[in-house]
């Protein structure tokens, strides 16, 4: 899949990728305690279904311990996943 040209681009951009330095962070409420605060990626976990309707993302409230699972479209999967947020496949193969 990758010829030489690109392997070279991307050592250049992982070095140019050194000036990040804070975590990626994730803003987020809590519907239970109305609660707003920011999570890391290791903080969340991202399912994703077969559909739409069954691909959401969760955390745990870290103000009241709750549970929270929430619909997660298309440009929040891309943003979770490209985040580094631990991804799960619920679907078997289509
Ligand atoms: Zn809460």
């Amino acid at each position: 899949m990758s010829e030489a040209g690109s392997v070279g681009m991307s050592v250049a951009s992982a070095f140019a990728g050194m000036r990040r330095v804070s975590p990626v962070v994730f803003r987020a409420g809590c519907p239970d305690c109305r609660g707003r605060f920011e999570l890391a990626a290791s903080a969340l976990r991202l399912a994703i279904g077969a559909s739409s309707r069954t691909t959401f993302y969760s955390f745990t409230c870290p103000e009241c311990g709750a549970a929270v699972r929430k619909p997660a479209g298309e440009r929040i999967v891309e943003l979770l996943t490209g985040g580094g947020v631990r991804t799960l496949r619920l679907h078997s193969t289509l």
